[in-house]
């Protein structure tokens, strides 16, 4: 028998702990039940707080569990995926139709694209990148400003792919100073341009920055004042605030995004963006996990984007507490 939230497998369990499986299974399908019944009900706390949660994905195939889930939108899509799985780089005829299906299949509902966030973990086998430590290396934004060739097909695509839909949220990845925002959004506006000076069907789209690189942190107030939104990547901004690779099983204990600094981080960049009246999101792990996600609600976090399989849950915890309650949890101490 596997327990596979615990991670335990039990060779010949006795009867009593097949008792007390079958007693969780049970309760598990209760709770599976009830969870389902919020289905078409938005996530609001008892006093009356909106919070829309979102989903995660990273590939096509994921759209139809991305629909089921109640998602109101998704809030990141790793494009990175579609990329990593084939032996060539795609072309812009060949990443439009896939970013066009899923705009297409939440339409008019928000969907965030994610730019190519490769490099540290995520190597192109066609573009290897050759570094002594890769996750302090040429990955996210630095890639694509590195290779604008392929950041502007990109943009080009997801462009396109917006015309008369309306719904894209353009993201830009592992920013870790002003600058980089400032020459993204330069060739975000070239791709633009072009593309109306070649008469292309194309709509603009609301752009944001994702947090999770310490120093954007820091940045957080200048960086608002600059897009449409921020996005809270917890998962990098772990890894990097406590100096924990987040893929090493050895130093699992250490890798906390519970930690005080985390925290205090995560707190530093709602606040400083609330400051220039500049939404945010949470998209790391962080917001699928029910503790975490009602310390983000006292926090005021503005939306939560997290595994389809998370949402019923979340949503769930939100609509038992109230944000005042939230509030009195995550108040510094
Ligand atoms: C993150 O770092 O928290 C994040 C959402 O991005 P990824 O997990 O894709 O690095
Ligand atoms: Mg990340």
């Amino acid at each position: 028998m596997i327990d596979g939230n615990r991670g335990r497998i039990h060779i010949r369990p006795s009867r009593s702990v097949l008792r007390a499986y079958r007693q969780r299974l049970g309760d598990e399908r209760d709770l599976s039940a009830r969870l389902q019944a919020l289905h078409a009900l938005p996530a609001i706390t008892r006093d009356a707080v909106r919070i829309p949660l979102h989903v995660n994905i990273g590939l096509v195939d994921e759209l139809p569990f991305a629909q089921a889930s109640g998602g109101e939108g998704i809030g990141l899509f790793r494009t990175e995926f579609p990329f990593l799985i084939r032996e060539s780089l795609p072309v812009e005829e060949e990443q439009y139709p896939l970013y066009r299906r899923v705009l297409e299949a939440f339409a008019p509902k928000p969907v965030t694209m994610r730019t190519l966030d490769v490099g540290g973990d995520k190597i192109l086998s066609y573009l290897p990148v050759e570094e002594e430590n890769p996750s302090l290396g040429c990955r996210g934004i630095r890639f694509t400003l590195d290779h604008p060739e392929i950041f502007l097909m990109q943009l080009r695509a997801l462009l396109r792919a917006n015309a008369g839909l309306n719904n894209l949220q353009l993201l830009f990845p592992m920013i870790s100073k002003v600058g980089e925002v400032d020459e993204a959004l330069g060739l975000l506006a070239r791709a633009h341009r072009e593309l109306l000076e070649e008469g292309v069907a194309t709509a603009k789209a609301r752009v944001g920055v994702m947090i999770e690189v310490p120093s954007a942190v820091y940045l957080a107030e200048a960086l608002a004042r600059r897009v449409d939104f921020l996005s809270i990547g917890t998962n990098d901004l772990t890894q990097y605030l406590l100096a924990v690779d987040r893929n090493n099983a050895e130093v699992a204990t250490p890798y906390d995004s519970l930690h005080p600094a985390v925290i205090n981080a995560v707190r530093q960049v709602i606040e400083g963006a609330h400051r220039q009246r500049t939404p945010v999101s949470v998209c790391g792990e962080m917001a699928g996990d029910p503790a975490s996600a009602l310390l983000l609600l006292g926090m005021d976090a503005d939306s939560l984007s997290m595994n389809p399989t998370s949402l019923a849950r979340i949503k769930w915890v939100i609509r038992s507490f109230t944000q005042r309650r939230a509030r009195n949890c995550s108040m510094k101490r």
